[in-house]
Protein backbone atom coordinates (compact mmCIF):
# COMPACT_ATOMS: atom_id res chain seq x y z
CA UNK A 1 0.00 0.00 0.00
CA UNK A 2 1.50 3.38 -1.13
CA UNK A 3 0.06 6.87 0.10
CA UNK A 4 0.02 8.12 -3.60
CA UNK A 5 -1.34 6.78 -6.58
CA UNK A 6 -0.78 8.47 -9.87
CA UNK A 7 -1.49 7.09 -12.71
CA UNK A 8 1.50 5.66 -15.50
CA UNK A 9 0.47 8.34 -17.55
CA UNK A 10 0.96 11.15 -14.82
CA UNK A 11 4.32 9.60 -13.64
CA UNK A 12 5.68 10.15 -17.30
CA UNK A 13 4.99 13.53 -17.56
CA UNK A 14 6.64 14.66 -13.70
CA UNK A 15 9.54 12.06 -14.39
CA UNK A 16 12.92 12.53 -16.57
CA UNK A 17 13.20 9.69 -18.53
CA UNK A 18 15.51 8.26 -17.08
CA UNK A 19 13.87 8.65 -13.17
CA UNK A 20 10.70 6.98 -14.95
CA UNK A 21 12.72 4.06 -16.15
CA UNK A 22 14.36 3.26 -13.08
CA UNK A 23 11.34 4.57 -10.38
CA UNK A 24 8.34 3.10 -12.30
CA UNK A 25 9.77 0.37 -14.57
CA UNK A 26 12.29 -0.71 -12.00
CA UNK A 27 15.12 0.50 -14.21
CA UNK A 28 19.11 0.13 -13.09
CA UNK A 29 21.01 3.09 -14.00
CA UNK A 30 24.87 2.33 -16.06
CA UNK A 31 27.64 1.72 -12.81
CA UNK A 32 29.88 4.80 -12.02
CA UNK A 33 27.54 7.25 -14.14
CA UNK A 34 25.16 8.26 -11.97
CA UNK A 35 25.06 12.23 -10.15
CA UNK A 36 25.34 11.21 -6.60
CA UNK A 37 27.87 8.11 -6.62
CA UNK A 38 30.59 10.25 -5.19
CA UNK A 39 28.64 12.88 -3.94
CA UNK A 40 29.58 13.67 -0.05
CA UNK A 41 28.39 16.54 1.12
CA UNK A 42 26.19 16.85 4.12
CA UNK A 43 22.43 16.91 3.07
CA UNK A 44 19.07 14.73 2.98
CA UNK A 45 18.51 12.58 -0.10
CA UNK A 46 14.81 12.24 -1.22
CA UNK A 47 12.97 10.18 -3.34
CA UNK A 48 12.36 12.15 -7.03
CA UNK A 49 9.35 10.74 -7.65
CA UNK A 50 7.52 11.99 -4.39
CA UNK A 51 9.81 14.02 -2.22
CA UNK A 52 10.18 11.87 0.34
CA UNK A 53 13.09 11.76 2.81
CA UNK A 54 14.73 8.53 2.67
CA UNK A 55 18.42 8.58 2.88
CA UNK A 56 20.89 10.98 5.07
CA UNK A 57 24.26 12.40 3.77
CA UNK A 58 25.67 10.79 7.41
CA UNK A 59 24.73 6.90 6.37
CA UNK A 60 26.31 7.52 2.99
CA UNK A 61 29.79 5.58 2.31
CA UNK A 62 31.87 5.02 -0.65
CA UNK A 63 31.21 1.12 -1.35
CA UNK A 64 32.77 0.99 -4.29
CA UNK A 65 30.02 -0.44 -6.50
CA UNK A 66 29.76 2.14 -8.87
CA UNK A 67 26.44 3.58 -7.23
CA UNK A 68 25.00 5.78 -4.41
CA UNK A 69 25.52 3.24 -1.28
CA UNK A 70 23.95 3.91 2.60
CA UNK A 71 24.39 1.54 5.37
CA UNK A 72 20.76 2.44 6.69
CA UNK A 73 17.60 4.32 5.61
CA UNK A 74 16.83 7.91 7.06
CA UNK A 75 13.87 5.77 9.12
CA UNK A 76 12.46 2.49 9.30
CA UNK A 77 9.16 4.03 7.90
CA UNK A 78 10.77 5.38 5.00
CA UNK A 79 11.62 2.51 2.57
CA UNK A 80 10.03 -0.86 1.83
CA UNK A 81 11.85 -4.14 1.50
CA UNK A 82 10.80 -7.08 -1.00
CA UNK A 83 12.26 -10.16 -2.21
CA UNK A 84 12.80 -10.08 -5.73
CA UNK A 85 13.63 -13.15 -7.71
CA UNK A 86 14.15 -11.42 -11.43
CA UNK A 87 17.24 -12.24 -13.78
CA UNK A 88 17.99 -15.54 -11.71
CA UNK A 89 19.16 -13.53 -8.62
CA UNK A 90 17.80 -13.63 -4.79
CA UNK A 91 17.64 -9.94 -4.04
CA UNK A 92 16.07 -7.50 -1.92
CA UNK A 93 14.57 -4.64 -3.86
CA UNK A 94 13.96 -1.30 -1.84
CA UNK A 95 11.03 0.85 -2.94
CA UNK A 96 9.72 4.48 -1.55
CA UNK A 97 7.52 3.35 1.14
CA UNK A 98 5.39 6.88 0.19
CA UNK A 99 5.41 6.18 -3.73
CA UNK A 100 6.13 3.00 -4.13
CA UNK A 101 8.90 4.05 -6.44
CA UNK A 102 12.21 1.14 -7.25
CA UNK A 103 15.13 2.39 -5.69
CA UNK A 104 17.57 0.02 -5.96
CA UNK A 105 18.72 -3.37 -3.75
CA UNK A 106 19.68 -3.95 -0.47
CA UNK A 107 22.91 -6.49 0.27
CA UNK A 108 23.99 -7.82 3.40
CA UNK A 109 27.95 -7.13 2.94
CA UNK A 110 27.54 -3.49 4.27
CA UNK A 111 29.70 -1.47 7.20
CA UNK A 112 29.34 -1.06 11.09
CA UNK A 113 26.85 -0.95 12.60
CA UNK A 114 24.34 -2.46 10.49
CA UNK A 115 26.25 -4.45 8.37
CA UNK A 116 23.99 -3.62 5.10
CA UNK A 117 24.42 -2.12 1.93
CA UNK A 118 21.49 0.00 0.22
CA UNK A 119 22.78 0.73 -3.11
CA UNK A 120 20.21 2.96 -4.72
CA UNK A 121 20.17 4.63 -8.24
CA UNK A 122 21.00 8.38 -8.35
CA UNK A 123 17.57 8.77 -10.40
CA UNK A 124 15.67 7.82 -7.76
CA UNK A 125 16.92 10.31 -5.79
CA UNK A 126 17.06 14.10 -5.36
CA UNK A 127 19.16 15.66 -2.88
CA UNK A 128 19.00 18.40 -0.54
CA UNK A 129 21.84 20.05 0.42
CA UNK A 130 22.19 21.16 4.33
ZN1 LIG B 1 8.64 8.24 -3.38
Amino acid sequence: MTKIDKTEQQWRQELSPEQYHVLREKGTERPFTGEYDHLFEPGTYRCAGCGAELFVSDAKYDSGCGWPAFYAPAGEEAVEEETDVSYGMMRTEVTCANCGGHLGHVFPDGPHPTGLRYCINSASLKFDEE
